[in-house]
């Protein structure tokens, strides 16, 4: 192997504005640049004396090899994706490859992976703040993966709360999943928990749409849109989306001034953190079981956590 050398750069949403200047630099050091033709033409104005290879989205694993190919030519190869690279990008596909091929970090050709702003990111800034707290990823796309595995992390991360963003939610042959996805979040959530629909972030035919759980099948929902479901806490206020960081757990916002409330202290875990549940579920004198219904965790986990307690006291 000569000291080629593979870069997967991370374009951002698709303007020029928000290309990393890293991102921009990387381009123009390379010889080749390998990416789907609608982000090749994001970076036109940089390509000049190269060679371009514009392949199709379903190529992911031909553009990786031809990339190691000329790698192994000596050459700078950029790989380009919209984005991050390694959300739901080229950098997994890449590795694979390189790794098929005996490559290893010590080999002499170099691989560098430049982040980009994801579409949640990108989404999320576009709508408010919808994703100050806990939060997942989920690509309801089967073509790699099966039904059941993606039910299964719609299941749980509706189960837990988290604030969700949907990538690849339908396309003009997979309609049915976000039907699905929208079945398993109402039996854990309100039908009216806040959804917001973004098509097409920072590009010309941008769109955003907020709706409700109930009513997201209804929406405008395509290729190009990332759909971000609120927790129980997300509202939506002046068109914005808010997910609050939990603040209202500790202080009482009056007036300016800011009050903890009581029993709460600024910088300390809240009473109902770990050592202060312990200890609350240890007073309560009440079973695992019952416990264990309560707070929806498992049986032996409380258990545990009972034991932690009493060795505190
Ligand atoms: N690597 C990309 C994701 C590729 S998967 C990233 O990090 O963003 C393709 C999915 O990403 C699309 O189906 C859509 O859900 C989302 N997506 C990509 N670009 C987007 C944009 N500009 N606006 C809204 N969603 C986008």
């Amino acid at each position: 192997m000569k000291n080629g050398k593979i870069t997967l750069v991370g374009l951002g949403p698709g303007s020029v504005e928000h290309l990393s200047a890293r991102a921009r630099a990387a381009i123009a050091e390379a010889d080749t640049v390998i990416g789907y033709a609608t982000y090749v033409r994001l970076v036109d104005d940089l390509l000049a004396g190269k060679e371009v290879i514009k392949k199709a989205m379903t190529e992911e694993l031909d553009r990786a090899i031809e990339a190691l190919a000329r790698a192994q030519q000596g050459k700078n190869v950029a790989l380009i994706s919209s984005g991050d690279a390694g959300v739901y990008g080229m950098a997994g596909p890449t590795f694979e490859v390189l790794f098929q091929a005996g490559w290893t970090p010590d080999s002499p050709i170099a691989v560098e992976i430049v982040p980009g702003a994801s579409a949640l990111n990108s989404c999320a800034a576009l709508v408010g703040a919808p994703l100050t707290h806990d939060f997942c990823a989920i690509s309801l796309s089967d073509l790699l993966t099966p039904w059941p595995s993606i039910a299964r992390r719609l299941d749980a991360a509706a189960y837990a709360d988290f604030v969700v963003a949907l990538y690849n939610p339908k396309s003009g042959r997979r309609t049915g999943q976000i039907l699905e996805a929208q079945r398993i979040f109402l039996a854990h959530r309100a039908p009216e928990t806040p959804v917001a629909i973004v098509k097409s972030a920072y590009r010309p035919k941008q769109r955003i749409e907020f709706t409700t759980l109930e009513k997201m099948a209804e929406a405008d929902i395509g290729m190009l849109s990332t759909v971000l479901i609120g927790n129980s806490n997300t509202f939506i206020r002046h068109g914005l989306m808010v997910t609050p960081r939990g603040y209202a757990n500790k202080y009482a916002v009056e007036e300016g001034a800011r009050n903890t409330h009581a029993g709460e202290q600024a910088g300390r875990s809240l009473s109902t953190g770990l050592e202060g549940w312990r200890a609350e579920i240890r007073a309560s004198g009440e079973s695992p079981a019952v416990l264990a219904a309560r707070y929806r965790l498992p049986e032996n986990y409380i258990a545990a956590a009972l034991r932690a307690a009493a060795e505190n006291e």
